[in-house]
């Protein structure tokens, strides 16, 4: 009887352990962050599993916050809209701080400052630099992603005058493109226009002017208590090197 008994209160532990477990792992708060994983090497796919510097960087802020991160991937212009619509908690994306958006959502301390619009030709373009895109006569097929801030200065500066822009809604679609000879040039972010070019042959990099941009994670205006623990938590990250880290173990050449 007594054995029955002790094994009857062993289970009974070992459920009311397993019962807790369970219930803390679904109490465990998650953080949705919404991005758009053609953009190595801070959002992309590796196999089924979306890996970068903006998962890590989440990841680490996820953590310090006690909660999950899951993350969603979406059209890069719908980030913005869905963040600020309550869809998803934060959008992380190697997003570019504008006015144009901060009319629209709140952005976190910057954690990239290197960002520089650059022009992707095929190895033997007519195309040998920046001023080939705008010289009298010129008249190119821009390819660019939705949304983007590449989009923007290829509209404002191209459209019409020095040729045609077209949208992407994945960067490795205009990639394509270009090989294709679809476009004659891709405008776009550094780091992801050596991904591309690393990741398709006979393509190069021409090196531009544009003034640096910085990236940082957008949170809606209407969630300031989130804004601030994720913004908060960003800031240790900075501070205590984790961020620079992250960002070096994808950007090492
Ligand atoms: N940094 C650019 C922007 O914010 C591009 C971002 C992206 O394509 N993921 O518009």
């Amino acid at each position: 009887m007594k054995k029955v008994l002790s094994v009857l209160l062993a289970v009974c532990v070992l459920f009311g352990l397993c019962a807790c477990g369970a219930k803390n792992e679904e109490e465990k708060a998650v953080l949705t962050m919404a991005t758009e994983a053609t953009f190595e090497p801070f959002e992309y796919y590796d196999g089924d599993e979306i890996v970068g510097i903006d998962v890590d960087i989440a990841e680490a802020i996820a953590e310090k916050l006690g909660m999950e991160l899951e993350v969603t991937d979406i059209a890069f212009d719908s980030i913005v809209p869905s963040v600020q619509a309550g869809k998803y908690d934060i959008g992380a994306a190697g997003m570019t701080v504008t006015e144009e958006r901060l009319e629209q959502i709140n952005f976190t301390e910057a954690y990239y400052t290197e960002g520089v619009q650059v022009i992707i030709v095929k190895e033997d373009s007519t195309i040998t630099s920046v001023e080939d895109l705008f010289k009298e006569g010129a008249d190119n097929v821009v390819g660019t992603q939705s949304g983007t801030t590449g989009f923007d200065s290829a509209s404002e500066q191209i459209e019409g005058q020095y040729g045609t822009v077209k949208a992407y809604d994945k960067t490795t679609d205009a990639a394509l493109a270009l090989v294709k000879d679809s476009i004659d040039c891709i405008i776009l972010d550094n780091e992801p226009a050596k991904a591309i070019v690393k990741n398709n042959e006979g393509l190069k990099i021409l090196d531009t002017e544009y003034a640096k941009e910085e990236y940082a994670i957008c949170v809606s205006k209407d969630n300031s208590e989130l804004y601030e623990k994720v913004n908060n938590a960003l800031k240790e990250l900075i501070a205590d090197g984790t961020v620079e880290s992250i960002i070096a173990s994808y950007t090492a050449e």
